[in-house]
């Protein structure tokens, strides 16, 4: 099947060269026209396991395109996907002006009998807003089905190729054939196609995230409870994750989830309940508890210094907002670093993929001053722990969880361990003679 995909990001370009790759061809469009020119070299913009290669392969192959010409992209597709970005809009809304963008800059090209597929993460009543624009534009009526994306980033492939389950969002017979023949090769196993209406599927993938996110915030708590009452949160855990009601998935503590979605979805469902009359009291504490928990990590490191680490230097390892991904949207690491730099401390960091994204990211923040040698980034994780007064950790990397715990002591200038995502044992720490902080359990001394 011919298809086209608007927006060749995370969920965009995943999903158009996993569609290649069962068989279809796929054309991406981009408005940024620098993504689009490395795209077509074969040079890909974002970090995700075994990204690179399919769309390699795909592209020699002739089924995967790339392009900033909607009309090219647009005019043969059965299928238009729109995957732009929905970030959150001042109110904590989720701002539409993409997606908007989008479906008027495809309009004069559509085939009369084409569907556009929202793909984007959009609030209910979108799917109809996306109809009223096309046919404005094109001058007669469109089919719009709605069809959100579950991926993970990190995993993001192997999500969209095995899927729980894919959530379809249609009005007409036309578009359900469609989608249900699309997505067939994903499909073999007992996992379903559940067909609903746009508004169910526009919900759905709201409420998604926001049950996983309150998972996380929910264990959060109770480990800052484990750590003012005296238990160990990991061995809670353990209590209760066996209980096949409650499951052990999402609940990890640590320092506050970040990205680019659970944070702006919380808030966007939160403001879909502030518009009909509700409070959204559930939301807005899984928010409230989110972002304090992204101080965690200070705290602990104000207590332990009796202040701000001003003078000091601080190791930090991770910095995207999870592991296997470059992605460092509302990163608890940012806020970490920002503090640490505002208090006077030198960083010296390292992060397997997201250091490109920080650099970035930081050479635009000129309140924070000259950042040359206050902001320092090791390619090895050892090498940024030379000289530090302590380490703190972030993200939760395979290549941190074994380290050479004698070597890290002897580079560290004190043996001391900011763990945010509990990647040690107390035995082991115990054993190695740190001073170990972690999340929800007993800080351990030597
Ligand atoms: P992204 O920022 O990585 O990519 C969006 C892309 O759209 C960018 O490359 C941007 O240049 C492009 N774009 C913007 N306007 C355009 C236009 N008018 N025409 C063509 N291209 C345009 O965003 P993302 O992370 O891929 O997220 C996209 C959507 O999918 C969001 O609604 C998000 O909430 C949702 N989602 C994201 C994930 C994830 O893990 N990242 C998972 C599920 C759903």
């Amino acid at each position: 099947m011919k298809l086209a995909m608007i927006g060749t990001g995370y969920v965009g370009l995943v999903t158009g060269t996993c569609l290649a790759e069962s068989g279809n061809e796929v054309t991406c469009v981009d408005i940024d026209l620098a993504k689009i020119e490395r795209l077509r070299q074969g040079d890909i913009p974002i970090y995700e396991p075994g990204l690179a290669e399919l769309v390699v392969r795909n592209a020699a192959q002739g089924r995967l395109h790339f392009t900033a010409d909607y009309k090219d992209a647009v005019s043969d597709a059965r299928l238009v996907f729109i995957a732009v970005g929905t970030p959150q809009d001042d109110k904590g809304a989720a701002d539409l002006k993409y997606v908007m963008a989008a479906a008027a800059a495809i309009a004069p090209h559509l085939q009369p009998d084409a569907v556009v597929v929202i793909k984007s993460t959009v609030p209910v009543g979108t799917n109809v807003k996306v109809a009223a624009k096309l046919s404005e534009v094109a001058g007669r009526p469109c089919d719009v089905a709605s069809n959100p994306e579950f991926l993970k980033e990190g995993a993001a492939i192997d999500d969209f190729q095995r899927p729980d389950r894919v959530v379809i969002g249609v009005r007409t017979e036309n578009a359900k054939r469609l989608l249900t023949q699309l997505y067939k090769p994903f499909l073999r196993t007992s996992n379903p196609l559940l067909s609903m209406t746009p508004e169910s599927a526009e919900l759905t993938k709201y409420v998604a995230n926001a049950m996983l996110a309150a998972k996380i915030s929910f264990i959060n708590e109770m480990a800052n409870l484990c750590e003012l009452k005296g238990g160990d949160i990991n061995d809670v855990r353990q209590g209760i994750g066996h209980d096949q009601r409650i499951g052990f998935q999402f609940l990890f503590p640590g320092v506050g989830y970040g990205g680019s979605c659970f944070p702006k979805d919380i808030r966007a469902l939160a403001q879909m309940e502030r518009e009909v009359g509700m409070e959204p009291r559930m939301l807005d504490a899984i928010d409230e508890i989110n972002t304090a928990q992204k101080n965690t990590l200070i705290e602990k490191i104000e207590k332990h210094f009796g202040g701000p680490p001003k003078g000091k230097t601080i190791a930090v390892w991770g910095l995207a907002f999870k592991p296997r991904t470059d992605d460092i949207r509302e990163a608890p690491a940012l806020v970490l670093l920002d503090y640490l730099l505002q208090s006077g401390a030198r960083v010296q960091t390292h992060d397997p993929e997201a250091m490109p994204n920080v650099k970035k990211e930081y050479a635009l923040r000129k309140d924070l001053g000259n950042l040359d040698q206050r902001l320092v980034f090791a390619d090895h994780p050892l090498d940024c722990l030379e000289g530090a007064h302590a380490l703190a950790i972030n993200t939760e990397w395979n290549v941190f969880r074994n380290p050479d715990f004698d070597q890290m002591k002897k580079l560290l200038a004190a043996p001391l361990i900011f763990d945010g995502r509990n990647l040690y044992s107390a035995e082991t720490m115990r054993e190695y003679g740190f001073t170990y902080h972690s999340i929800g359990r007993a800080v351990v001394k030597p």
